[in-house]
């Protein structure tokens, strides 16, 4: 008996949807990308299960998928023999989005299309992209090792539900029709398709296939592979143009945006392995969300092994994406014996120094899109000096502040920006952390840096207190909190300014008094200053206390 079910659509989906088909209309041809980008996934995952359960393949291992097209009936059909989805595999994976916290950002969307559909890159596109040129998509699928019987039929016109239904399908994977809306059948074509999968597909590892062109009437149909199909991070840097790594990276990353730095290595030695690295162009929504996707994909000889392998970075460096394929690991490792060796060690190591050169680089070749990435994973980054010692002079050389000399409270200062023009004289870092930049600002312990004409780091996110815990020094000068203890000025003050300051020390020592027996145990000390030359009064925090970020922390945690 054949069950046919209604169900909706969870709402983020619907308002996905909506999102995506009336943002996307000038970029339609991307749904084929999404589709075949599926359909390649879907055959690394069977070539993963068929290394234990070879029964999976049923006697069919040539993995590849199929596009064709009918002009007189407005469809086009993709289909694939990768791992296929049984019903409930359908309903939740075309029913639900999985990644935690959607709803609440798809709440916060302003309703204005053009900056709606600048955040539809956060998401990943995928399989709801196929309602933007077709107003009914039908999926036929059966799982590998589930009976003829089990499979499902899944159609949807992509309103608010969709039908499914438990169909016969003798051939394992997943077929899918659309049907092209009113103004969108020219998609029915084959010149245009086989341009869109050029365009967008070619470095998919997996054979594409179409009908070849001028087959007699009637005759079988035969079928001609359309890409390079080879798994791209295998071939030579040199033949690998940027709109081809570009593409690849939306493949490996499900992002809709362009990158902003790639590194593609290839290492022989004792350990041989290809890593190809990717630093994004924008933060995804779920950036902080704890089970939000992070890691690596995994190959191991060219066989995919898994998605989001951890261990290969360090979680400062958790939104970096990309593919790591080794000839060292087992085919059937897994991610407890990922935990930890010394194979592992040792290419984490070598990830995060690529990671980081990486990045170095890009800081240095393209000022403005380090910036962009310094505002979508500045942040982030910040996390380095803490979870990883030994590298933390080069995450601190990839830091940027605002400071008394920058461009307001933009963070564009780098450490060696700030070393270059200290004065005369100084040897240290001078810095301030505070709640806000206006208050940093406006701070009455900046007086005598502004007064001597130095520089200070302003460091107002809640991250920075903690961050500066970490850095003791940079490039051989140390970090001075200039609101703590007995600011020292060293060599910047000259004998006058110190003889100054002692005289009036020794005027004021009644003042001192006074103030000390009125604040009694409020204050731990009281002293003459020449940290202002306006202000009559500053509070300083203990060289050892707490900064006031920290105890704002503890206090709001209950500590
Ligand atoms: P993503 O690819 O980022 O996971 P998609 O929206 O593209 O998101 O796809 C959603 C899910 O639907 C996939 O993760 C997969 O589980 C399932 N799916 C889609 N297409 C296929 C396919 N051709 N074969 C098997 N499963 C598929
Ligand atoms: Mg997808």
């Amino acid at each position: 008996t054949v069950q046919t079910e209604t169900l909706g659509f969870q709402t983020e989906v619907k308002q996905l949807l909506q999102l995506m088909i009336h943002s996307l209309y000038s970029n339609k041809e991307i749904f084929l990308r999404e589709l075949v980008s599926n359909a390649a996934d879907a055959a690394d995952k069977l070539r993963f299960e068929a290394l234990t359960q070879p029964e999976l393949l049923e006697g069919d291992s040539e993995l590849r998928v199929r596009v064709s097209f009918d002009p007189a009936a407005h469809t086009i059909t993709i289909e694939d023999n990768g791992i296929g989805m049984s019903r409930a595999d359908a309903i939740t994976h075309l029913g639900t989005i999985a990644k935690s916290g959607t709803g609440d950002f798809l709440r916060q969307l302003s309703g204005d299309q053009k900056k709606d559909s600048q955040l539809i890159g956060q998401f990943g596109v995928g399989f709801y992209s196929a309602f933007i040129v077709a107003d009914e998509v039908e999926v036929t699928s059966r799982r590998a090792g589930l009976a003829a019987s089990e499979g499902v039929r899944w159609t949807s016109r992509g309103e608010g539900d969709f039908d499914v239904a438990t169909i016969d399908k003798a051939e394992r994977g997943t077929r899918i029709v659309l049907h092209l809306k009113d103004g969108e059948h020219d998609f029915a074509e084959g010149w245009r398709l086989r341009s869109i999968l050029k365009k967008y597909s070619d470095h998919i590892g997996l054979p594409i296939q179409m009908p070849k062109e001028g087959g007699e009437e009637g005759a079988a149909v035969e079928w001609e592979t359309v890409n390079r199909a080879s798994a791209l991070w295998t071939r030579p840097r040199t033949e690998i143009s940027d709109s081809e790594y570009t593409e690849f990276y939306k493949h490996v990353a499900h992002d809709h945006s362009d990158p902003l730095a790639w590194s593609h290595n290839k290492v022989e030695g004792k350990l041989e392995y290809t890593s190809l690295l990717y630093v994004p162009g924008r933060a995804p929504f779920d950036l902080y969300h704890r089970d939000a996707p992070k890691g690596l994909k995994l190959y191991v000889q060219r066989v995919f092994v898994m998605d989001q392998a951890e261990q290969f970075l360090p979680l400062y460096l958790r939104f970096i994406k990309g593919v790591v394929d080794s000839n060292d690991l087992s085919l059937n490792v897994s991610r407890e014996i990922l935990q930890s060796g010394p194979v592992i060690d040792s290419m984490k190591a070598a990830l995060t120094k690529r990671s980081l050169d990486m990045l170095e680089k890009l800081s240095n070749d393209k000022p403005e899109q380090y910036a962009t990435f310094w505002k979508e994973f500045g942040q982030v980054l910040k996390e380095g000096p803490a979870e990883d010692y030994n590298n933390r002079e080069k995450v601190a050389g990839l830091l940027r502040f605002a400071s008394t000399r920058g461009d307001g409270d933009a963070q564009t200062v780098s450490l060696a920006d700030y070393i270059g023009r200290m004065a005369e004289g100084q040897d240290k870092i001078y810095y301030l952390t505070g709640e806000s930049y206006s208050q940093v600002r406006n701070s009455p312990h900046l007086e005598v840096f502004r007064k001597k004409g130095i520089e200070v780091l302003l460091l107002t996110d809640r991250i920075d207190e903690w961050l500066m815990g970490y850095l003791t020094d940079f490039d051989g000068k140390g970090f001075v909190d200039i609101a703590r203890g007995d600011l020292d000025l060293g060599a910047l003050e000259s004998e006058a300014d110190k003889q100054e300051q002692e005289a009036a020390a020794k005027d004021k020592q009644g003042l001192v008094e006074r103030l000390k027996t009125v604040l009694g145990d409020d204050v731990a000390e009281v002293r003459v200053s020449h940290r202002l030359t306006d202000s009559p009064a500053v509070l300083a925090i203990g060289e050892q206390d707490l900064g006031l970020q920290m105890r704002q922390i503890l206090e709001a945690s209950g500590q």
